[in-house]
């Protein structure tokens, strides 16, 4: 942590090398045997909190030939960080009203439903020509996409995707983080049957977990983005990954409480022994959930073995941690404690505030002192 990391409650270090080694392993794996299966990048919710305009480049120099983003808004944002060639895919598709403005953008729109085929089709009769787009199908999820009954009646009206030029055919697995869930193999079987009554186009029918699911599963286009960040794309399992986020705050004041004294709002906890106590300057007002109260801990990098409770209630600004197991071992304010980090990982981190990575990164927002190595 540098100077200026003082100024804020907590640090974050975002590793973009191991971003770039992340997005170079998902690759070996979705071309092993030598298929030709490309991976895109999902970098939607600023690339999962991590700062879309500078993960962008990194993917790109990587190799990276598709982005996805959810909202028109973001791919109009990254546009601006990345060069001109690479397409965006909007995955919700434009929303009502906004498909010029998506075409001007230098977008690529995830066409969902047969109100946004309409869209896309008029926007190519105005403009006198076939406009590149992704279709999206259910598979399964029931969440975006042309449902199996839409597929067939489009199937049988002439001009469906006239003015449309598909450049991707796409769907989203709603169990691929749980391999012997039945879903996967009725999604595969789905995507197979429904895919081949839409024009002809490249595939994609996995995000990170799905890339593990086996070669059956990658397609022509996996579309990953947990994994990329650091999170564990095969729970209950070891983490393939190279962690990419460190979190770090350090101690404001510590002091020592007598047996029975309480610590923080509400009283939730009480000392059973006298504690020596340490404050940190991050709380729910830099997304670390107040659910981690009185679970989870902090890690003093100098000794990874002692785990460090946090203790009380999470606060907006601060938290407290127990930090007697540490015995003498001073622990002068200024010193930074881990609260994601190589002894600490964010999946802990998450399991502690009872939600998933997934959540825990997109939460963590714009208040850290943050610096990319
Ligand atoms: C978010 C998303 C992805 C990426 O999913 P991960 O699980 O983060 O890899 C891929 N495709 C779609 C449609 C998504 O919404």
């Amino acid at each position: 942590m540098d100077v200026a990391a003082q100024w804020a409650g907590g640090a974050l270090t975002i590793d973009l090398s191991a971003i770039a080694a992340n997005y170079r392993y998902l690759t070996e794996i979705v071309t092993r045997g030598g298929a030709k299966t490309v991976c895109g990048a999902a970098i939607k919710a600023d690339a999962y909190g991590l700062g879309a305009a500078r993960v962008a480049p990194v993917l790109e120099e990587a190799g990276c030939p598709h982005f996805f983003v959810a909202h028109l808004s973001e791919g109009a944002a990254l546009r601006n960080a990345i060069s001109r060639a690479i397409p965006i895919f909007v995955l919700h598709g434009p929303p009502p009203g906004t498909s010029e403005d998506l075409l001007e953008a230098g977008l690529t729109p995830v066409l969902n439903s047969p109100e946004q085929l309409e869209e896309w089709r008029v926007l190519a009769r105005k403009r006198g020509k076939a406009l590149p787009a992704a279709i999206q199908l259910d598979s399964g999820m029931a969440r975006f996409g042309l449902t199996a009954d839409t597929i067939a009646t489009l199937a049988e009206t002439p001009d469906s995707y006239t003015g449309i030029d598909p450049v991707l055919v796409m769907s989203h697995l709603a169990c691929a983080d749980t391999p012997e869930h039945p879903a996967n193999t009725a999604q595969l079987d789905a995507f197979r049957h429904l895919s081949a009554l839409l024009p002809a186009a490249p595939r994609s029918l996995s995000a990170s977990s799905g890339i593990f699911l086996g070669p059956d599963w990658h397609f022509d286009l996996a579309r990953p983005g947990a994994a990329l960040y650091g999170i564990n794309p095969t729970p209950g399992q070891p983490n393939p990954m190279t962690p990419v986020v460190r979190l770090q705050a350090r101690v404001i004041q510590t002091r020592i409480i007598p047996e029975g004294q309480s610590v923080g709002y509400g009283a939730l906890f009480v000392a059973r022994r006298p504690t020596r106590v340490a404050l940190l300057g991050i709380g729910y007002g830099d997304g670390f959930h107040r659910s981690t109260s009185n679970r989870g801990c902090a890690v003093l990098p100098s000794h990874p073995d002692i785990r460090l409770p946090i203790i009380g209630r999470v606060s907006m600004d601060s938290l407290a941690i127990d930090i007697t197991d540490l015995g003498d071992i001073p622990v002068p304010p200024g010193t930074p404690l881990d609260l994601i980090g190589p002894h600490n990982t964010l999946e802990e981190a998450a399991d502690a505030a009872g939600t998933i990575g997934y959540e825990l990164l997109t939460d963590l927002g714009g208040r850290y002192h943050r610096s990319y190595v």
